[in-house]
């Protein structure tokens, strides 16, 4: 029986960590880092997690603010915003929260935000930098994924490690992170034959969409299984990617959902913003 990994803990640890931080940086050099949030429209879901992230940042002792915006902002009200918020020494952080409304161009807005202060790693010049092995911000929530290995002692190099899901913001960096510390690395998308990949996983992370996706049975047993997955159930509840009772007989580790990587992205956009400000935010500082 496969042994929990309790994101809630680590991530409250990943906060402590930043907050001493924050004490230590305003102490010693008088800074506050910042974090605006934007925010368009009314999706629930992005008011609970922009919540969320704005709880957070207040908690470690950051300064935030939440830009909410009409549904009808256009483009260019959305871009003198971000332009607004670049200019500002006082936010370090920038986040846009996605998705956006379908007549504004969700690209052009990400990469309009100055790359320092892209906490979020979505800027091409980040994702770029990641593909290179290059220093970048990395993108929140497979970094969090790192961090539960890590705290697990799941050591990649040499594994298989097999994701499932090939987005810009979860399985593409996942990869690109596991391959830079020497996993083996496999990409699986919808046209993948996922039983056999999947059973060839000792390190599985899942970030499909898909409800129960992944099948208890074809866990290889002793793997690591991190399911990224948030999906609601009719009766309003959270499940993950992977049938979590089944694939806990077979894995050695397994993240619950929710209570896993969940709370491991905001503590880690939280990390992302301390260092943007420790950094500062001199457009050569990268
Ligand atoms: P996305 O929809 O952008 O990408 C999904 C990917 O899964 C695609 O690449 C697609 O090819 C692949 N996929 C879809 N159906 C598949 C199938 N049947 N077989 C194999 N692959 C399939 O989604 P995303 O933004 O990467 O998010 C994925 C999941 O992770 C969602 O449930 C989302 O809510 C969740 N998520 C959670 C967090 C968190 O903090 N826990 C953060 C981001 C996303």
């Amino acid at each position: 029986m496969a042994q929990l990994i309790d994101g809630k803990a680590v991530a409250a640890r990943v906060r402590a960590e930043v907050k001493s931080e924050v004490s230590r940086l305003q102490a010693e050099r008088g800074l506050i880092p910042g974090l605006a949030v934007v925010r368009v429209g009314d999706d629930p879901a992005s008011q609970v997690y922009v919540a969320g992230k704005k709880k957070a940042a207040e908690e470690v002792g950051f300064r935030s603010w939440e830009h909410h915006r009409d549904s009808s902002i256009s483009q260019d009200e959305l871009l003198a915003l971000v332009h607004r918020l670049n200019e500002d020494s006082a936010v370090h952080g920038i986040l846009v929260q996605l998705p956006l409304p379908r007549h504004l161009d969700a690209e052009a807005i990400i990469s309009a935000v100055r790359p320092e202060k892209d906490v979020d790693g979505f800027h091409p010049l980040n994702a770029g930098n990641l593909l290179l092995g290059r220093p970048a911000t990395r993108a929140c929530t497979p970094l969090g994924v790192m961090r539960l290995l890590e705290e697990v002692g799941c050591e990649p190099a040499s594994k298989n490690a097999v994701v499932v899901g090939r987005s810009n913001i979860v399985g593409k960096p996942m990869a690109l992170m596991l391959l830079q510390r020497n996993a083996t690395v496999t990409l699986c998308h919808s046209k993948s034959d996922l039983p056999a990949e999947v059973s060839r996983a000792d390190i599985l992370v899942v970030a499909a969409g898909v409800r129960e996706l992944v099948k208890g049975a074809w866990v290889k047993p002793g793997a690591v299984v991190i399911d990224v997955g948030m999906n609601r159930k009719e009766d309003g509840k959270l499940v993950g990617d992977v049938e979590f009772a089944a694939a806990a007989e077979r894995a050695s580790f397994i993240t619950p959902v929710p209570g896993g990587v969940g709370p491991m992205t905001i503590a880690m956009l939280i990390r992302n913003t301390l260092e943007a400000a420790m950094r500062g935010v001199t457009p050569s500082s990268h």
